[in-house]
Parts: structure tokens; sequence; C-alpha cells
């Protein structure tokens, strides 16, 4: 199996984030599409930071001490985040600390999840073969980077990092959507079918595959074409339910909506 790797321009294609920013409030992805980045919260750089160890856990599940093995990645990725993510230094040492204090928890649950699933069977499953590959669509005009893409049989299935809580059973219905963009960017670019997809949620040692749907595939599609509207200038209603409490965009959005009155 090989990925292809291609020059694409990606003026005006889609990044598989911006299905999850339209899905929560498709205004907050126009003022982000034009330029009006909220920067990176302390959660955010949280999330980075055990985004970055998760891709460690292979090789710690077949350490003696796996405790002290992830902390020793910790405190390297600590040293390499500068380079990898740059932030703010005080956010980058919160992000850390905060990592810090879950890794007992974290090492805890690992084990679990060896033995229930298997040592070797648990390996094989999460082990990449690539990270962070830049996927492409031109076909759909989308592109994104899975954490890993991880093998099943011949065929590269993309395999995501959530930092969040897991679902009781399942994935959450974004995961679900960013796996279905996934596999249709790497059934472009390598051929073949992808038909399943795995979500590791780091905090809770939770690895969960899942069949890609067809009517994610669907959804994903029917998205793209509203977000390309979007794209193209098209403002979007500001949703009955959007997360308004905390939204960086506020201000933003307020005077758009007291412009719009104003004329009509
Ligand atoms: S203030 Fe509300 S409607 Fe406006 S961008 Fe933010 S979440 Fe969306």
């Amino acid at each position: 199996m090989k990925v292809m790797w291609d020059v694409v321009s990606f003026v005006n294609t889609v990044r598989v984030s911006d299905i999850a920013t339209y899905l929560r409030c498709p205004r907050k992805l126009y003022f982000r599409l034009r330029g009006h980045e909220e920067g990176p919260t302390a959660e955010y750089a949280s999330h980075l930071v055990l985004k970055e160890l998760a891709l460690s856990y292979p090789a710690a599940i077949n350490r003696d001490d796996p405790a002290g093995f992830l902390a020793a990645e910790l405190d390297r990725i600590s040293a390499e985040l500068p380079a990898i993510h740059p932030l703010d230094s005080a956010l980058a040492d919160g992000a850390v600390g905060d990592v810090r204090a879950l890794l007992p928890g974290i090492s805890e649950r690992l084990a679990s999840a060896a033995q229930r699933i298997g040592k070797e069977t648990l390996v094989g499953m999460i082990t990449p073969f690539q990270v962070e590959p830049v996927l492409v669509s031109r076909r759909f005009g989308i592109t994104g980077s899975p954490a890993k893409l991880v093998m099943r049989g011949d065929i590269a299935a993309p395999s995501i990092i959530r930092t969040g809580k897991a679902p009781e059973n399942g994935i959450w219905k974004n995961d679900r959507l960013a796996l279905a963009a996934h596999a249709i960017m790497l059934e472009e670019m390598n051929g073949g079918k992808v038909e399943l997809g795995l979500v590791e949620y780091a905090k809770s040692c939770e690895f969960r595959e899942a069949a890609i749907r067809s009517n994610d595939r669907r959804v994903v599609l029917q998205v793209l074409k509203k977000i390309h509207k979007i794209i193209d200038g098209t403002m979007p209603d500001k949703p009955g339910d959007a997360p308004c409490q905390n939204c960086g965009h506020a201000g933003l959005c307020e005077t758009k909506r007291s412009l719009a009155s104003k004329f009509f």
C-alpha cells in the first residue's frame, strides 16, 4: 500500500476540522474563514499535548514501567513542543502540567485496556503506518490530516485521537463524520474501499473501531457544499441553538447583526 503524495493547491479547500466547526455554528466558520481566529486556549493547548502523548501509547504498552515511560515521553514532548506546536510558553507549561496530572490514571487505564484486548492485539491495532499524513480530495475540495493511518489488511484506515470524553458506546457523531471524510480522501488517493476507522479516546484509553457508514459519507458531502457557499461569501444565519456563551466571535457576530438590521 502506498500513499500518493502530490503537490496540491489548498485554496478554497475545506479542512476536515471545518466540518466540526460548521456543525457547532456555521457563523463561527464564516468568521474563521475570514481570518478571525479565536487563538489557542488552555484547553486547546492541553489537547495538543495529550494528543502528542497518545502517539507514544503503542510503545508504552510493551514497557515494564509504562507510567515511567510516559512520564519520560512527556518530558520529551515538553522540550520539543515549541518546534511542533508553537504556543505561548505559559500556555505550553500549563498544558504539560495538566497532562502530567493525568498520567497515573492514563497509565492504569492503558494497562487495563492491554489486559482486556490483549497486548499484542492492542499494539497492532494502534501502531501507525503513517503519522499525520496530509490527505486531499481534489474531487470534493477537502483536505485533512488524521492522527495516523493504521493498516487493516492491505488497506490504510484513518485513526483519530480525541482528548475529550468518550461516549458510553461507539463513537461521537462528529468523529464518525471525520472518519468518513478521511475515508473519502484516502479512497481517492489510494483506490480501494475504506470500510472502517479508529477513534482513540486518549484520556480514558478507549480504542474504538467503527464502520464508515454511507449516511455519514452523504452528510459530509452535503456539509461540504454548504461550506463551499460560505467560502464563496454567503454569511449563514445564526442557528437557534448556537453556543454563543464564551464565543470569541460574539462581538463580530453582534456587529454584523446590527448592520444587517439597519439596512433591512
Ligand atoms: S456568537 Fe453565537 S452565532 Fe455568533 S459565531 Fe458565536 S456561536 Fe455562532
